[in-house]
């Protein structure tokens, strides 16, 4: 191809599409004036466009007029003189009490579905015929989507397929009803859907990608064979880049299969232009066609997700996978449209772009090439660019109109995007619209200006492990293999220089496979206690007098060999604690941000802090550390919680002497050697595994000991802090305790809630590690205008989780930690049924044999001071309420001894201030899962029975370990100041 040639056609082209789109409309965009008023506003200014799609995002949910109307005025308060006038006075007319509030509702209603049906073609499949008739007048083939609900549950994938295989039929039945004349051209099959492969299961996840497309497959195949019947080309769409592998894996399966044989081309998968791997993935894609001599339809998009790749890149600290610039994109969409239109017949080309320069490039390609005009096609969105898409069939090209029907509520996340779209800044059809820029610039060709490099990461945090990649699956899978291989043997004291191992040994099994023996750890006894104190004691001032820069440098070195080693400690915890891959991966992140995090605050904190200076005195704050510390943790987060108090007391100066649970001391162990490993002197870090009522015990009661950093449960806590009020004889200072406790966290779901974020959210706070999280959901207080579809849409979900051992990568849910822990949950279970009803329950017949598994439940109607709606169970068990309003939700929720994580789903501005100024927990979340917060992002921790002191992994931890010394200095001699 002479690219300079290419060129010259490219520009020449493009101004003739320019003429003609100029001519045929003033404006490119919206064609309904409301809908193109509204966009407008959201040009202009980019608050009005940020409360114009959130208003627009809640309204379907919202049932009555009073509510609407309370919507209205929340979003588009009148008093704000930013908004446009219409909006004002709606604002103005839907004050309560006015007669005028109704009407505006209604309005507001039917104003917003017509904003919807610019860009989505029909609400229903029974409107098809209707659709295609429309288009096919127009000359015009389609695509069609059928917008739905996140597919939560396998019955809602059961619909969804369904829909596919009835709008197949009304596809057939639609074009076959065309009178002959009317029969739009098209480049390979007339009749086209589009299908999300995401809602062909609701377990489309990359960490099983064979499982994945299994059940995707099962549900697609029927589909294909029926479009097979009619000789429809059925398109997968792509999605997010963590379902592209699965999506292509699907798309390849399928063509291989016996039921596929022979067909060409009547499979299409997208391609977007804006991955940064876009090019080698194509090329992989070809050469796999060609050896397996298969052909496909490939629709070439820039891509739609541009705003949630960047920021689940940055909030997870991985490279951002999308172009950042947009002209980069453009160019390799230009560049990919050569390389697909090179590629006929093995390829069909489909160019989806409102962009002229985008569309007149293709067409120059495509002569250059000498691909016929019926060799590909041009895809638009409904709605959006009818002139161009016009122009482009006036000269000969086949147009396709990527056509979404549904109903309003399901279709609002498909709207939101299109209006984001359509107003973003470097939109084309923006440009044009507003006449930003003239047709000559926007025909240059497009720059690359991308660095080879995807910008830094957002987050200062290690990122977890993306199982997406089949590099950190096989890591994982061979940290599992390596750590099976180093089962059962035994874990001494770490004393001083001695390691002492003893007779005694604590055995800790795997919980999903009790006769697994993981590790047999010599239990500690009270002499052993003295003598660690004695050596911490001895040791301690000289790690104090380290420079703090020096001390910060160790637990440096301890996140880096934690970094090395994160996949087998990762291993370690799936294993001894029965955490899946996912969790027990963020639980040793988790852990190296605190190592990171506590030695940079330390230095901080020893840069100073400085007090005001007179003549002739000068004072200072000195922080000294407080001593020995004992660290007491629990098993639920073997190695983050252990390291996070480690590093904390040990970064502040003190030595610390380990006590991890007695379920988790090989972890314990693990962390011990590790941070002795990064140069932690042998007395500064000592390990004493053994029972907690008798090491842990003999460590608090110790009057060596300054300071005691628990974390576990309450009764264990309180007793500790009743135990530090006493001071025994010989003891000279009064012991410090932080306790971090349990909780009995809420979650309230308002009417206004978005149910499809709702589900997946409660699933991972309540369920996630089997609720064994201090931080776990265990009461959902739902209004009662959604509680019903809400504990439906659960249970059906609930229904579709994986129970099982968690080393396996598919599995949700693991066991509990002991048989102990079992039969309270068992008990609680009993309790509910007696004291409510049970909702749903996970059939135990599906549960493992051996191994300390529970059903998953849902309890409904406890009485809110009910044992097992009030206390911490620890298990997966969700107690639900209905509530009448947000206030009384609210009180429920309070309405606790605990007070630790809380969330509330909500699309009301005024109820997620409310919340936030009335809900009393430590940490609250809004609108999303309430588990799993990041050190220094969301510092941790409650209050009233949930705890003391100062939250994990934020600011001020650090002050608590240290002892502060003020020093005056009188400066001055015979009242004169010689400073
Ligand atoms: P637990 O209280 O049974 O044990 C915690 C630790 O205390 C263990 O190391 C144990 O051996 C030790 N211990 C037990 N009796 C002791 C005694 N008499 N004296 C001194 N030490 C003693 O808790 P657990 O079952 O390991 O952990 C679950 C609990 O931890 C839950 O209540 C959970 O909410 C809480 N937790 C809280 C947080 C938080 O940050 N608030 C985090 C994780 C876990």
């Amino acid at each position: 191809m002479d690219s300079a040639a290419v060129e010259r056609r490219t520009l020449a082209i493009g101004r003739e599409l320019f003429e003609a789109v100029h001519q045929r409309h003033a404006h490119l965009s919206a064609t309904d004036r409301w809908a193109g008023e509204v966009l407008r506003w959201c040009m202009d200014d980019p608050e009005i466009k940020r409360r114009v799609l959130r208003f627009v995002d809640v309204l379907p949910s919202v049932r009555s007029a009073r509510a609407c109307a309370r919507l209205v005025r929340e979003y588009f308060p009148s008093a704000s003189q930013r908004l446009p006038a219409p909006l004002r006075l709606g604002a103005a007319l839907a004050r309560p009490g006015l007669v005028t509030a109704p009407a505006v509702a209604a309005l507001v209603r039917i104003l917003t579905e017509r904003l919807a049906r610019q860009f989505i073609a029909a609400a229903d499949v029974g409107e098809v015929p209707q659709v295609v008739g429309r288009l096919a007048g127009r000359g015009m083939t389609c695509s069609l989507d059928v917008l739905g609900e996140q597919v939560l549950s396998e019955r809602e994938a059961d619909a969804y397929a369904g829909r596919y295989l009835r709008l197949v039929q009304e596809l057939a039945a639609a074009y076959g009803a065309l009178p002959g004349g009317d029969a739009p051209r098209s480049c390979g099959p007339r009749i086209n859907l589009s299908v999300k492969p995401s809602a062909l299961t609701p377990r489309f996840d990359p960490i099983t990608p064979e499982r994945s497309v299994d059940l995707a497959a099962a549900r697609l195949l029927p589909v294909l064979e029926a479009a097979a019947g009619h000789g429809a080309l059925v398109n997968l769409d792509m999605e997010h880049v963590e379902l592209r592998g699965l999506t292509l894996e699907l798309a390849k399966r399928m063509l291989v299969h016996p039921a596929f044989a022979g067909r060409r081309g009547e499979l299409g998968i997208v391609l977007q232009a804006y991955l940064r791997d876009a090019d080698p993935v194509l090329e992989a894609l070809l050469s796999w066609l060609e050896s397996h001599e298969r052909a496909l339809t490939i629709r070439l998009v820039k891509g739609a997700y541009w705003d949630y790749e960047v920021a689940n890149a940055r909030q997870r600290a991985w490279p951002v996978p999308v172009r950042e610039r947009k002209a980069g994109t453009d160019a390799a969409f230009e560049r990919l449209t050569a390389r697909l239109l090179s590629a006929f017949p093995l390829v069909r080309t489909a160019i989806a772009s409102h962009n002229i320069r985008s569309i007149a490039h293709a067409m120059a390609a495509a002569e250059a090439l000498d691909v016929s005009p019926d060799a590909m096609e041009f895809q638009f969105l409904y709605g959006m660019g009818d002139p161009i898409a016009e122009a482009v069939r006036d000269r000969g090209y086949p147009v396709r109109v990527y056509a979404p029907i549904g109903e309003l509520i399901p279709g609002m996340a498909y709207l939101v995007r299109r209006v984001l779209e359509n107003t973003a800044n470097e939109s084309f059809l923006r440009q044009d619209l507003l006449r930003e820029r003239d047709p000559d610039e926007m025909l240059a060709a497009p720059v690359e200006t991308e660095p080879a490099a995807g910008s830094a990461p957002g987050a200062a945090n290690e990122p977890c492990r993306d199982f997406s990649r089949e590099d950190a699956r096989e890591a994982m899978r061979a940290a599992l293999s390596e750590v099976r291989g180093s089962l059962g043997k035994a874990y001494p004291l770490l004393i001083g220089r001695d390691e002492i191992e003893l007779e005694s040994a604590l055995i800790v099994r795997n919980p999903a496979r009790p006769e697994d023996v993981v590790g047999r750890v010599s239990q500690a006894g009270p002499s052993h206690v003295a003598q660690a104190v004695d050596e911490a004691r001895r040791a301690q001032p000289a790690w104090e007098r380290l420079p703090v820069p020096e001390r910060a440098a160790c637990l440096r070195r301890a996140a880096a060999l934690m970094r090395r080693r994160r996949d087998a400690l990762a291993a370690w915890e799936v294993l001894e604690v029965g955490k899946p891959w996912r969790e027990a991966d963020a639980d040793v992140v988790e852990a190296i941000d605190y190592l990171e995090y506590y030695g940079l605050r330390m230095e901080e904190l020893a840069a100073g802090r400085s007090l005001p200076q007179l003549p002739g005195e000068r004072n200072l704050l000195r922080d000294e550390a407080a001593g020995v510390a004992a660290v007491i943790a629990p098993w639920n987060f073997p190695v983050a919680i252990l390291t996070g108090m480690s590093s904390a007391a040990l970064a502040a100066g003190n030595a610390v002497i380990l006590k991890p649970a007695e379920q988790s001391s090989v972890t314990g162990a693990l962390v011990a050697r590790l941070l002795r490993e990064a140069g932690v002197p042998p007395g500064v870090v000592q390990f004493v595994p053994g029972r907690g009522e008798d090491v842990g015990r003999a460590l608090v009661e110790h009057p060596g000991v300054h300071q005691v950093l628990f974390t576990g449960s309450r009764a264990v806590g309180l007793s500790i802090i009743r135990t530090c009020a006493q001071v025994p004889a010989g003891q000279r200072h009064i012991k410090r305790v932080i306790a971090e406790l349990g909780g009995k966290n809420a979650v309230i779901v308002d009417e206004t809630a978005d149910l499809d974020a709702v589900v997946p959210g409660v699933l991972a706070s309540a369920f996630g590690y089997a609720g064994q999280k201090c931080s776990a959901a265990s009461r959902l207080i739902a209004h009662r205008a959604v509680a019903e579809r809400l504990v439906a849409r659960l249970s059906e979900a609930m229904d579709r989780l994986v129970i099982g051992d968690p080393a396996e990568p598919e599995v949700d849910l693991g066991p509990l930690i002991d048989a102990d822990a079992r039969e309270r949950l068992r008990r609680a279970l009993r309790q509910a049924e007696e004291a409510g009803r049970i909702a749903y329950r996970y059939p135990e017949p599906r549960l493992p044999q051996s191994g300390y598994f529970v059903s998953p439940a849902l309890a409904a109607g406890i009485p809110p001071d009910h044992p097992v709606a009030a206390e911490e169970l620890f298990g997966p068990l969700l107690c639900v309420f209905e509530a009448a309003s947000f206030g009384e939700a609210l009180e429920l929720a309070n309405d606790s001894p605990y007070a630790l994580t809380g969330g509330v789903y909500s699309r009301s501005p005024a109820r997620i201030e409310q919340a936030i100024r009335a809900f009393d927990v430590g940490n609250l979340y809004i609108n999303r899962p309430i588990t799993g917060a990041i050190v220094g992002r969301q510092p941790f921790g409650g209050h009233r029975l949930s705890g003391l002191g100062t939250k994990a992994g934020g600011p001020d931890y650090l002050l608590q370990l240290l002892r502060q010394k003020t020093v005056s200095v009188n400066t001055s001699r015979h009242g004169m100041p010689l400073d």
